[in-house]
């Protein structure tokens, strides 16, 4: 009986980790996410990310983007990113504090990214957006469990 239950069980797991390998967000004209937490399992070996703006503002008024980092380095990335401009996508070019990022996107355009969890060994990471002012409330908790 306790065969049954343990193959059952991994089964079970073995589909839970494969839906939450595949992450999609939505972004919006008023200045915000529609999630404040992404949960994704460790045995994910990549996870792709799509970004949706379901707005109509041009990138250069209500840009968007998701951007992963440790949460001690969320303030000094996004500082840093209001420096570099639009161009940029308001991000330090090669900052090596990013762990992943979207590129910026407009009202009614879609981005995704697909990356390694391999070396994000802690528990608990940041996704914020890192156009100026928008990380005050576009922010969230990234956790690998
Ligand atoms: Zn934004």
């Amino acid at each position: 009986m306790r065969g049954i239950a343990s193959v059952l069980f991994l089964a079970f797991i073995g589909q839970a980790a494969h839906a939450a390998c595949d992450i999609e967000i939505g972004s919006t004209d008023q200045m915000s996410f529609d999630k404040t937490e992404i949960v994704v399992e460790r045995t994910c070996e990549n996870v792709t990310l799509t970004l949706t703006h379901t707005g109509k503002l041009p990138v250069n008024v209500m840009g968007h983007n998701w951007v992963l980092s440790r949460s001690e380095d969320f303030n000094p990335i996004a500082t840093d990113g209001m420096a570099a401009g639009v161009e940029k996508g308001y991000l330090k070019e090669n900052d090596s504090r990013v762990l992943a990022a979207t590129k910026l996107i407009g009202g009614g355009e879609q981005t995704t990214i697909t990356f390694s969890l391999s070396e994000l060994t802690e528990d608990e990471y940041v996704f914020f957006c890192s156009f100026p002012g928008h990380w005050a409330v576009m922010k969230g908790t990234f956790k690998i469990v």
